[in-house]
């Protein structure tokens, strides 16, 4: 190997390119889990999937297979400009080279629940780029990603459990949350430092939980989960009265961690902006 194409540290030469660590590339090279990421995710002709950071074109490359047709966003020049020589012949790419968190989704969306998107996501940008995500869910029919494992614990939580906190409320108040798969850091090239775990979500087509203002509920939950261990009678305070609380249905000995995503909305709709009730 030539001494100058290895850089030292993180930096590791993969097929040819220099991963960059600025763009979280940590490629996937195993060709069972590649497999088993694109069966779970289940491609069917016609559908309009987009993948969010192709890479070196792992997932790509099976994508366009089943599906004969296929868009991505990638932010990396270098990579954006050499994937349709990689996949030569394989099907018709479509590349967006262009920062997905800014990127305007619904223009790739043919009509209302028609994009599925797939994405082995950069782990520093994961949570930013689900909530940008969510904004345009009316777009989109559902969303596979490969995420540190440690964040679809948290998204996957259900009440009563340790990992249960704000990003599973935000999450399963719009979405169907499932978890399909683990994969170990030995997977890619570089390896992360952190097991990871595909995740799906399927935005609810038709509002599940009546929630008037996510923005209250957010703050809500913010408040509420930085005081966890208490009882939402603690970690409520000076927010609404307790006793419309409780005469609302809502147990105030329980702590934040017990309460499902209905009594979340319930009490997001009760409280006012500012924690008063309305
Ligand atoms: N899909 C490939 C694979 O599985 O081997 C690459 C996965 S790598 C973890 C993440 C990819 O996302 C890289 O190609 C990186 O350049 C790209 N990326 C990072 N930040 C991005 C962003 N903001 N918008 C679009 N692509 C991004």
């Amino acid at each position: 190997m030539n001494s100058r194409s290895k850089k030292p540290g993180n930096s590791r030469q993969v097929d040819g390119h220099v991963a960059r660590k600025r763009f979280g590339q940590n490629f996937l090279t195993d060709e069972s889990v590649i497999r088993g990421i694109v069966t779970a995710f289940g491609p069917v002709p016609g559908q309009n999937v987009v993948e969010i950071g192709p890479g070196l074109g792992a997932l790509t490359r099976e994508l366009l297979a089943a599906l004969g047709r296929l868009q991505v966003v990638e932010v990396d020049r270098d990579l954006a400009a050499a994937l349709p020589l990689r996949l030569l012949n394989e099907g018709e790419l479509v590349v967006h080279q262009a920062d997905a968190l800014k990127f305007d989704f619904r223009t790739l969306a043919r009509g209302p629940h028609d994009l599925r998107i797939i994405g082995n996501l950069p782990y520093n940008i994961s949570t930013p780029i689900l909530f940008h995500l969510l904004a345009q869910a009316d777009a989109i029919a559902d969303m596979t990603f490969m995420l540190q494992k440690e964040v679809v614990e948290r998204m996957t939580a259900a009440p009563g459990c340790g990992d249960y906190g704000r990003l599973s409320v935000m999450l399963q108040v719009r979405c169907e949350v499932e978890w399909l798969l683990d994969v170990p850091p030995e997977a890619f090239s570089p390896p992360p430092k952190v097991d990871s775990a595909v995740v799906r979500l399927r935005p609810h087509a038709t509002p599940r939980y009546n929630c008037v203002d996510e923005k209250r509920l957010q703050h809500l939950l913010t408040s509420a989960f930085n005081m966890r261990r208490k009882t939402l009678r603690n970690a409520l305070k000076g927010q609404g009265s307790p006793e419309q609380i409780e005469a609302a249905g809502i147990d105030l000995g329980l702590r934040p961690e017990e309460v499902d995503v209905a009594t979340w909305v319930r009490l997001s709709n009760l409280l006012g902006p500012e924690g008063h009730h309305e």
